[in-house]
């Protein structure tokens, strides 16, 4: 056998399993997502520009649609409007970041400058910086690139390996293809490629429980020879949710001026992980949670009162039962309806709780739920449950500029009160001044006259004062007399 004929046999070999190999379909998936990657870097201002793109500076005006998270349970959604500041430089790894807008009863002026050691978050409104113990250039800038195609076509050129072909699907009429991108962190993206321009028109996630995310890039530019969108749409299960307009884009611009810390704003203590954890705050009375969803629950003589509808509650109800092993969780208390205060509906149904909350938000409920047999119960106006010896009095302090209806749990023997999105608490440092929703929360408690000792929240382990509350509001006065 000699050396030609051995070659011609091995190339024979090697063709026949290429051959073979072409007919898979995960083989065909990658060799197509490939070519379609060539052909859009080519089309979003070629490899070479985009890789040298190493610094990127956006500003933008926001409108956001409070998708699940107006006054109201129903469309049409409050609007609120947003000044969006995002900065990155990938060779240094250095992230910033600032959003000043108003919305839910909010005003608010913050950021984040990620940046190694020298990471901080920034909160203008009320003149702090907190180190950040862990910071993430990945997960606090993936919210800017996944709404930048330019950044998406970088990940794409270094991550095209884990990319797949899922297929060609009609878009705007247009045929496109939909290629799957992962990031560093985060649910996988499909991208959708116009099959004649090869420019990325749309990008969608699918993000449980709340459903599908779909970006639109709208209205391309070039800048510095790189295809830049000057429109950009969110879409939330098909309904508008941000409109965004591009207004400065600056490529590989210097960021060292965006990096310092203001010096006018005062150093507080780190930020710090919110690990999961359980409070006994008076006897039999519990605050459990963590990563911002907390809960509150209330031993009664045969059975516990579980308050506050965050995600987590399964995992709450749980750690309480390490403490009262034998009393069934018979109600389910849900503040309000939005989308983050409900998806503990479906956890106490599971449990067979009764689920307390308004007939207004009755669909939104019931569809948390999932169950439409699930047991509810309404509000209307305040309600008391008792055992005769403990008392937990429900109120509807709305309407508030949060929400039309919303319920406080309060306990008169303890002077305990757990609110939901109106009395924000860091979990250290300073607490910010007071915003539209704190005011009305703060004559709430006034107008019912209640005797507070304790006030804590569905978004924190912090355990407040009715003298911090006064605080806050006279901080929000003062900063109110201070504007031009
Ligand atoms: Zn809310």
């Amino acid at each position: 056998m000699n050396r030609a004929f051995l070659l011609s046999a091995l190339a024979a070999v090697i063709a026949a399993a290429s051959l073979h190999a072409e007919e898979t379909l995960p083989l065909k998936s990658v060799n197509k997502a490939n070519e379609i990657i060539d052909a859009a870097l080519e089309a979003h201002g070629g490899a070479e520009n985009l890789a040298n793109l190493n610094s990127l500076v956006q500003e933008s005006h926001f409108v956001n649609y409070a998708n699940g998270q107006s006054r109201r349970p129903n469309p049409p959604w409050d609007k609120g409007e947003q000044e969006n500041f995002n900065a990155i430089d990938f060779e240094q790894g250095i992230f910033i970041n600032r959003n000043i807008g108003v919305g839910g009863g909010y005003e608010f002026d913050g950021g984040n400058i990620i940046n190694g050691e020298d990471s901080w978050q920034l909160n203008y409104r009320a003149g702090t910086a907190a180190p950040i113990a862990e910071p993430d250039l990945n997960t606090t800038s993936g919210p800017f690139i996944r709404v930048t195609p330019a950044l998406l076509m970088k990940q794409l050129q270094a991550r095209r390996q884990v990319s797949n072909w899922l297929g060609v699907t009609d878009y705007n009429g247009r045929p496109h293809d939909v290629v799957t991108l992962i990031m560093e962190v985060g649910p996988g993206l499909s991208l959708y490629f116009d099959q004649e321009t090869h420019m990325l028109n749309r990008m969608e996630r699918v993000l449980p429980p709340f459903g599908q995310v779909e970006y639109r890039f709208e209205d391309y530019t070039q800048i510095d020879g790189i295809a830049f969108n000057k429109t950009f749409r969110l879409l939330l299960n098909g309904d508008d949710n941000l409109e965004v307009k591009n207004k400065v884009i600056k490529v590989n611009a210097p960021l060292a001026e965006y990096a310092q810390l203001d010096g006018n704003l005062d150093k507080i203590p780190a930020v710090v992980p919110d690990e999961f954890n359980l409070q006994e705050i008076d006897e039999g009375v519990f605050l459990v949670g963590g990563t911002g969803a907390y809960g509150l629950f209330v031993e009664m003589n045969d059975h516990i009162v579980a308050i506050g509808g965050t995600q987590g509650a399964a995992a709450r109800m749980a750690e309480v039962r390490k403490h009262i092993a034998d009393k069934p969780i018979r109600y389910g208390v849900l503040t309000h309806h939005h989308s983050d205060h409900v998806p503990g509906a479906a956890d106490y149904a599971a449990e067979g709780a009764t689920i307390i909350t308004f007939k207004e938000n009755e669909t939104v409920v019931r569809n948390a739920a999932g169950d439409g047999d699930a047991t509810l119960e309404f509000v209307d106006n305040r309600m008391s449950l008792t055992d005769g010896e403990r008392t937990v009095e429900l109120y509807d302090i709305g309407p508030t500029p949060h929400a039309e209806h919303l319920l406080v749990a309060y306990l008169p023997k303890e002077g305990i009160l757990f609110e939901a999105d109106h009395f924000p608490q860091p979990r250290t440092g300073p607490l910010p001044p007071a915003v539209p929703a704190t005011l009305a929360f703060a004559e709430a408690v006034d107008r019912l006259n209640l005797d507070v000792n304790k006030i804590v929240g569905a978004h924190s382990p912090r355990i407040g004062s009715p003298a911090e509350l006064q605080a806050v509001i006279e901080s929000a006065s003062a900063i109110a007399a201070s504007a031009p």
